[in-house]
């Protein structure tokens, strides 16, 4: 599948009156059409700062890109100005996000936020972008789209707004969709109907989609490829079966261990102890190192470098050193009933 965007190197740090924040630590990742990438992460790993780089949604200052770059259509993204970036958001790149409420206009119809997009981006008449509206909120399984286009976002339960905010970054068929916690806020059956239709209309449009997510349940059914972020940094990434079925990062080690097993409701989740570390004065060596139960004494002193273990997966982790002792995966990281990709 053809690479559509490429992501290199990149840094983002925020200013804040205390000290200069490092969000974002050498990030890397490319996304391929038709595929979903699943950046996964506790809060305050980066991983939507990273979504946000790519939008150019992050307010400078504070924030600040320090290195790398943002390849989209061979062009970097980083060096466009906010006027040429407003004509790619949206048509090019869509998003969506954890709570609808925030995002939706509510003194707008639903119908005049779908149709805003499709009159700016498609040069389309207010007759054709209505037309289109009723369309897309049937694609996206909203029932009675003739009359629901009309209505307001308080009117909507939060699956529908869900749907409608889908709806409406999908309007002008965008390469790549970013939804960022798009399920976190709603309870586990719409959930799965929101990832089924994301997943469904992915296949009709080949859209590729960045689905940020704090929840390693929600990428087995949903994801392509992970991309596992701590501390910053990628620290292990790999195809969903490689992640669920060999995973070698310890952090992924931890967040498969809290995640609730289908086959097992009894079972005790595994929080991971401690907390992640303090970006304002990042460690010197593993991020994970203060919360890792087999670190090393190198690991508090140089940052791991990333083992190629397959062509897709990649894991920074001193573990993998051939120097290192052989530690095999705690016996809780088992996928439990959990369908994988299914
Ligand atoms: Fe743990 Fe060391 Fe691997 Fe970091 S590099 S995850 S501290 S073993």
């Amino acid at each position: 599948m053809k690479k559509i965007l490429s992501v290199k190197d990149l840094s983002v740090n925020f200013e804040t009156y205390k000290a200069e924040v490092q969000a974002v630590r050498k990030v890397s990742f490319d996304l391929h059409e038709e595929e979903t990438l699943a950046i996964v992460g506790e809060s305050g790993s980066g991983k939507s700062v990273t979504a946000q780089s790519i939008m150019r949604l992050i307010p400078m200052p504070p924030g600040k890109f320090v290195s790398g770059s943002i390849e989209f259509n061979g062009e970097d993204l980083i060096e466009k100005s906010e006027k040429q970036m407003e004509s790619i958001r949206g048509k090019e790149i869509g998003m969506i996000f954890q709570d609808p409420m925030t995002s939706l206009n509510p003194t707008m119809t639903i119908g005049k936020q779908i149709a805003e997009g499709l009159i700016k981006h498609q040069n389309m008449s207010k007759k054709e972008a209505h037309l289109r509206g009723v369309e897309l909120l049937k694609l996206v399984g909203i029932p009675n789209p003739e009359k629901r286009i009309k209505q307001y976002p308080h009117e909507f339960s939060g699956g529908m707004r869900q749907r409608a905010m889908i709806a409406i970054a999908l309007a002008c068929n965008p390469k790549i969709l970013i939804a960022d916690e798009p399920t976190t806020a709603l309870d586990v059956t719409i959930q799965a109907q929101i990832l089924d239709l994301m997943k469904g209309l992915q296949k009709e449009t080949g859209t590729a989609i960045i689905l940020i997510t704090h929840d390693l349940g929600v990428v087995a059914n949903a994801a392509h490829r992970v991309a596992v972020m701590y501390g910053g940094k990628i620290v292990e990434t790999g195809s969903v079966d490689e992640i669920f079925y060999n995973p070698r990062h310890p952090y992924t080690w931890g967040l498969l261990g809290s995640m609730p097993k289908l086959d097992n409701h009894d079972e005790e989740l595994k929080a991971i102890p401690g907390s992640p570390p303090d970006l304002s004065d990042p460690p010197q060596g593993c991020p994970f190192a203060a919360r890792c139960p087999y670190a090393m004494k190198a690991c508090s002193t140089q940052m791991p470098e990333y083992f190629e273990l397959s062509e897709t997966q990649k894991t920074a982790c001193w573990l993998l050193d051939e120097r290192a002792p052989k530690v095999e995966p705690p016996e809780f990281v088992n996928v439990g009933g959990l369908k994988v990709n299914g």
